[in-house]
């Protein structure tokens, strides 16, 4: 089992099955709170472990841990600070198939898209082990005569992170990594629905070295995120979740003056033109719609024909989708897995009941889906709809789950329009031949993340990472250089000797 017991705090950290603990100060330690979740495999219902339901003693100790290790964590040199993290690496690709078993289990998608998942984790890894460098200010000679000018950049503190269920291994690794390679300490508030895999991977930042107190797990929901948002002593946070949340934690954070980029939902819109390449343009597609079981920000929502497109595009999507193969991630034959729980599923099913009675025709339609073997997993097949449109809550709402629209336009100028009557402005994509045609979507998107040929823009660690208007709400995006940004204060020295 992945969850191994290490006893290298004062508690040992639970098997699988058993509850987890909170991280804080490199200690394994028991919530003061006695209310816990269940994790459940989605595929098979089996209990998987038990997760606290944190308290607000909990968040003050995590942070109190966090600030008390700073101070000796920022004197320590940044290329000292990197060797845990080069060693970090090594460890998470020593266990990697572990690992995306173990995320294969709590989440549902398969495991080769956990085995990709933690590659892009460890990519950012990857990116933090440039800090030396990546950190350097700048300096100029003479501003004056004999007086210099110098820029350096220093961490601020404590930094905290609340993530969703979707990547609970990869998206906590686009801020720690970072926080703690440019001398900050950390307190992650993981997701409350699938937290064992990353619980596992703070098990090997430990056995890779890094001091107590640097990075800590406080595990829970709504109240561990109030008491870090509320908690004087933390200088930023990071959140990814849906926008409702994204922008309630922006508001609050932004309210007591802290750093603060928030991460929020989508509504993808993928716009074939009808020169493209229909058969790669539809391949492209039916893996945004429906890898990770349409449970991305990435994922395309709704593909939008230009003329002449929209039918060859359309047959082949609604094809492609009806042979999707259901089923446990664990099997190598099955391409889409189940969603995260009963409750989403609900959820999932009740927009597709509300498009069916808001006029949308159903091509394909994923509610009745059933693996025999496996009763108990929450599952939905792919679902596409045609004559979806901006006006019905499946056109502008964020679904988060295998349910694709289909719809026609007449031009590129139109399906651009079409996709700003969303409120959402995560990712968009764009199959063509023509760069003429490119360059015009490229220029008028007004997205941050497009995809040209591409149906999942997903910027590397080297990248920022993140939507506009409302998908994103702050300025420094995850990832990239706005990663080194973040976590740290340009200071300006003028000297004169
Ligand atoms: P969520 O908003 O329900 O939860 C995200 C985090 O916020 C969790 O840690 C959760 O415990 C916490 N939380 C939930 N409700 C809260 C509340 N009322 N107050 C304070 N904290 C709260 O999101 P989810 O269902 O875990 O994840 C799916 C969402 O995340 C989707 O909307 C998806 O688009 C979005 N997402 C966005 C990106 C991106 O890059 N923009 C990436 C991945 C996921």
């Amino acid at each position: 089992m992945i969850i191994a017991s290490s006893e290298t705090g004062t508690k040992r950290q639970p098997e699988v099955g058993g509850r987890l603990c909170n991280y804080i100060g490199g200690c394994w330690s028991e919530s003061t709170r006695s209310e816990f979740l269940p994790v459940t495999n989605p595929a098979t219902g089996e209990l998987l472990g038990e997760v606290p339901m944190s308290s607000r003693a909990d968040v003050t100790a995590a942070v109190e841990a966090a600030g008390q290790a700073f101070p000796a964590w920022r004197s320590t040199p940044a290329v000292e600070r990197v060797r845990v993290l080069f060693r970090l690496k090594m460890l998470l690709e020593r266990y990697a198939d572990e690992l995306a078993e173990c995320l294969t289990r709590e989440h549902g998608k398969p495991r080769a898209e956990s085995r990709a998942e933690l590659q892009r984790g460890i990519e950012n890894v990857e990116h933090a082990c440039g800090i030396p460098t990546l950190m350097m200010g700048e300096t100029l000679e003479d501003i004056a005569p004999g007086i210099d000018c110098e820029t350096i950049r220093q961490p601020l503190g404590v930094f905290a992170a609340m993530t969703p269920y979707n990547f609970p291994v990869m998206i906590p690794l686009w801020f720690w990594p970072y926080a703690v390679a440019t001398g900050n300490t950390f307190v992650l508030k993981p997701s409350e629905q699938d937290p064992l895999t990353h619980q596992r991977v703070v098990t090997l930042a430990e056995e890779a070295g890094l001091p107590a107190g640097v990075l800590n797990v406080v595990h829970g929901d709504r109240e561990a995120v109030t008491a870090l948002l509320e908690h004087p002593d933390v200088q930023g946070v990071s959140f990814v979740g849906s926008s409702q949340v994204a922008r309630m934690i922006y508001a609050q954070a932004a309210a007591t003056g802290k750093r603060v980029q928030a991460l929020g939902g989508a509504k993808n819109h993928m716009i074939v033109l009808p020169d493209a390449d229909y058969d790669q343009a539809a391949r492209v597609v039916l893996s945004s719609a429906f890898a990770s079981t349409g449970q991305r920000c990435l994922a395309g929502s709704v593909v939008v024909g230009v003329g002449e497109a929209y039918e060859p595009v359309r047959d082949r999507v609604v094809d492609g989708a009806a042979s999707l193969r259901l089923g446990n991630g664990l099997d190598a034959a099955v391409d889409m897995g189940p969603v995260i729980s009963a409750r989403h599923r609900g959820r999932v099913v009740g927009y597709v009941e509300q498009g069916a009675q808001e006029g949308a025709h159903l091509l394909l339609d994923g509610r009745g889906a059933t693996v025999p073997e496996l009763p108990h997993g929450h599952w939905i097949g792919p679902t596409v709809f045609e004559g979806m449109t901006p006006g019905m809550a499946i056109g502008r709402e964020e679904i988060f789950g295998p349910v694709l629209g289909v719809t026609r336009v007449d031009s590129l100028r139109e399906a651009v329009a079409l996709m700003h009557k969303i409120e959402y402005g995560n990712a968009t994509s764009i199959f063509t031949t023509s760069g003429r045609a490119a360059r015009e979507f490229r220029y008028r998107a007004g997205i941050s993340m497009i995809g040209v040929n591409i149906g999942v823009a997903a910027p590397m660690a080297f990248f920022p990472f993140g939507g506009s208007r409302g998908s994103f709400f702050g300025d420094l995006k995850a990832q990239g250089r706005d990663a080194i940004e973040f976590y740290t204060d340009r200071r300006v020295v003028i000297s004169r000797w």
